[in-house]
């Protein structure tokens, strides 16, 4: 039940971004490119100021609202920007005057954050992970927050560390803002614990150009003149997103993976297959005598980006060489870290997983990892 169906007979790509897209949402969208339901034209020339755009934005925004279960207090922004555009956006529009905000510093993606936002503002680090070379998050009891401060700023999940919160932060009357690029969509969300959400759509829910952002709406007050108009939040919530042209293509991609997970049982489901997967890679590192070797927190371990090292980097890159060779590709980690990183996000059957740990488990014995037993066809 829920399973997704592994229909593929191209490459695993294990990339930490843009990710796989399920074989389903890919029809359809390349139906809609020739010919948009029925009506003749390309869903690529809507016009911007069309029913039928803000058709599109409207129901990819109900469907989102479903499946997140976001409140009515919080508005939904389709932007542009990416993450990264948004660490240095957020802050304009979340930081009034000389308030300062808080960070927890977890990986490569919260220095990010951090160091965008602090160009402009008053930035503070609550939380730091690089004393233990980012090989754990933080438990909360040596989180030292500013009860004055704008928002708390996490990254759930540190896509190049390998590391996720399985916890929610308690940051009392401050609003939590969240980094959830690695891993939005891929479970249930608590929405009302969160001040401001955001992704980048590349990932888990569709192409590149797109950016959500889920905000509760008393934090749109602090959104003031000074943010250039695209990006300030206020007035696109209410402009509906339409500030400016919509990056509508991504956004009907998003409507599709919306629509997909809903069908595969929403996210309840996709957590339960984001568990699957990863599992079966961490089985393969834990069972595998060293050879395989993760330097992350067993209780900090990302159910998305599955990090691991072999004993050198020689190993490493015959690794990545045999992989590649089984169509099972884009494994390099990040390189702030090095080794080995496997990226399971939304669109990634359980097969593709089954793969990899058939060949990390031929691999480590050094068998032949050329025999078809492992190759990604179904
Ligand atoms: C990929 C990623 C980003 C960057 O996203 P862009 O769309 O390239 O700006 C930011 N944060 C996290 C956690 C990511 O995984």
């Amino acid at each position: 039940m829920n399973a997704v169906p592994a229909d593929r007979h191209r490459p695993w790509s294990f990339a930490a971004g843009p990710a796989l897209l399920p074989e389903e949402v890919l029809q359809t969208v390349s139906r809609a490119v020739l010919d948009w339901q029925e009506t003749g034209r390309s869903v690529l020339e809507l016009p911007f100021s069309s029913r039928e755009c803000r058709r599109i934005l409207a129901e990819a925004e109900s469907e989102l609202r479903l499946l997140a279960g976001i409140p009515h207090c919080y508005r939904v922004l389709f932007l542009q920007g990416g993450a990264y555009g948004h660490f240095g956006l957020l802050a304009m529009n979340l930081i009034s005057g000389e308030r300062s905000a808080d960070y927890a510093v977890t990986g490569h993606w919260g220095q990010r954050a951090f160091a965008e936002a602090g160009r402009r503002h008053r930035v503070r680090v609550a939380a730091d992970g690089a004393a233990d070379d980012f090989r754990a998050i933080p438990p909360q009891s040596e989180w030292r927050l500013d009860s004055g401060a704008a928002y708390c700023h996490i990254t759930t999940a540190e896509t190049a560390e390998g590391l996720q919160y399985h916890w929610t932060p308690d940051t009392a009357d401050v609003a939590l803002v969240a980094d959830m690029t690695a891993d939005f969509l891929t479970r249930p969300i608590d929405v009302h614990r969160y001040g401001l959400i955001y992704a980048s759509a590349q990932k888990n829910l569709g192409v590149a150009g797109l950016t959500v952002v889920i905000v509760r709406e008393d934090l749109l007050d602090r959104c003031d003149d000074t943010v250039p108009a695209v990006f300030n939040y206020a007035r696109q919530a209410r402009a509906d997103s339409r500030v400016n042209t919509p990056p509508l293509f991504a956004v009907y991609v998003a409507l599709q993976m919306f629509q997909w997970l809903r069908r595969h049982g929403g996210l309840p489901a996709a957590l339960t297959r984001c568990r699957q997967r990863s599992a079966l890679l961490y089985e393969a590192i834990d069972t595998s005598r060293d050879f395989y070797r993760t330097p992350v927190a067993v209780t900090d371990r990302s159910l998305v980006n599955v990090r691991f090292h072999l004993p050198d980097q020689e190993k490493e890159r015959r690794f990545l060489a045999a992989a590649e060779r089984q169509g099972l590709t884009d494994l390099a980690g990040h390189p702030a870290v090095g080794g080995i990183r496997a990226s399971l996000y939304n669109a990634m059957p359980l097969a593709g997983a089954r793969a990899l740990a058939a060949f990390m488990e031929a691999f480590a014995k050094g068998g032949d990892t050329r025999a078809g037993r492992c190759a990604p066809t179904t």
